[in-house]
């Protein structure tokens, strides 16, 4: 039996866990991350990889993949930023993880990784070309066509979330206006939502909040118990994932579309009138492209950075 060790490298929580072939999960670890820099970060990476390495046969272990946020160069292996982590610029991970491990290490960017882990563990298996797309603070995604992860130019392919989706629509982090992402991630769901009740509509969500700021969670649990403001605004949610995907049928058509992130959890709510949408937008020859709620769940960093190295997937030439 072959282990890999995946490495989940979040902004709140790091995770390791080792990994067999059939994509079990023999032991794991999770520690907060740090906010004390890079150099601290990285400790912990070893340290969570050392407790894991442990649970079975060292010479069992092909390698450890880490599924890093934010850009990764894959030709250098250097973690180019993340947000998400103090003080995290072009980090050399692979090769300070290499050399502190001796191990073969592959890091790559955490939607990607997710998108192979879901393609080869979940509800992805068996097809040749698969569309991930994570809907949770932000929108990002990972493509599989004729079972080979897209990579493009430096490996930066498939920034999904920043398709422009509308010309004059809202500011996007990334300094575009109208990104699938401004529009129709979670946090932009909990602006649409704060600024509708600061005009005055009515609506329970100002309860369900209870002072905190209003999440995209509680606009569901809102629409969950019938809110008619929380219920049309899922409604353009769910109008706006139909466009976004209309446009990846279009792009890559894939066998299947999985659909993860904080968002997705809301499926039964926005699920109609995400078909609704591609039910008229998409080409007929396409429109029964099946959309499914990802199955990997929060074990799908791990297995995503693990799926890494079983399936070592080619590195851009360029
Ligand atoms: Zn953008």
């Amino acid at each position: 039996m072959r282990f890999a060790i995946g490495v989940d490298l979040g902004g709140t929580q790091l995770r390791a866990a080792c990994v067999d072939e059939g994509g079990h999960i023999h032991t794991q670890r999770r520690v907060a991350t740090s906010s004390a820099g890079p150099e601290a970060v990285i400790e912990q990476i070893i340290q969570v990889i050392d407790a894991v390495a442990d649970s079975v046969c060292r010479d069992a272990i092909c390698g450890i993949g880490v599924a890093s946020p934010g850009p990764v160069d894959l030709r250098t292996g250097v973690a180019r930023r993340a947000h998400t982590i103090a003080g995290w610029t072009d980090v050399p991970l692979r090769d300070i993880l290499t050399e502190r491990t001796a191990m073969h290490v592959i890091v790559q960017n955490d939607a990607n990784a997710a998108a192979l882990g879901e393609w080869h563990f979940g509800s992805g298996r068996g097809c040749d070309h698969l569309v991930y797309v994570t809907i949770g603070t932000g929108i990002g995604g990972g493509v599989i066509t004729d079972r080979k992860l897209v990579l493009g130019r430096h490996g930066m392919a498939t920034e999904i979330g920043h398709m422009t989706i509308q010309s004059d629509g809202a500011l996007c982090g990334c300094g575009n206006h109208g990104c699938w992402e401004a529009l129709a991630s979670g946090s932009a769901l909990a602006e649409v939502a704060s600024k509708a009740l600061a005009a005055g509509q009515p609506s329970m969500i100002t309860q369900i909040a209870a002072g905190a700021p209003v999440s995209a969670t509680h606009v569901a649990r809102a629409a969950e118990s019938a809110d008619a403001l929380a219920l049309d605004l899922m409604r353009r949610e769910g109008e706006w994932i139909g466009i976004g995907l209309t446009n990846l049928v279009h792009l890559f058509a894939p066998d299947r579309i999985a659909l993860g992130g904080g968002v997705s959890r809301s499926m039964a709510l926005l699920e109609p009138h995400i078909r609704r949408e591609m039910a008229w937008r998409v080409m007929p020859p396409l429109r029964d492209t099946p959309v499914n709620v990802a199955q990997l769940g929060d074990d799908m960093g791990v297995l995503g950075a693990a799926t890494l190295i079983f399936e070592q997937p080619a590195l851009p030439m360029t």
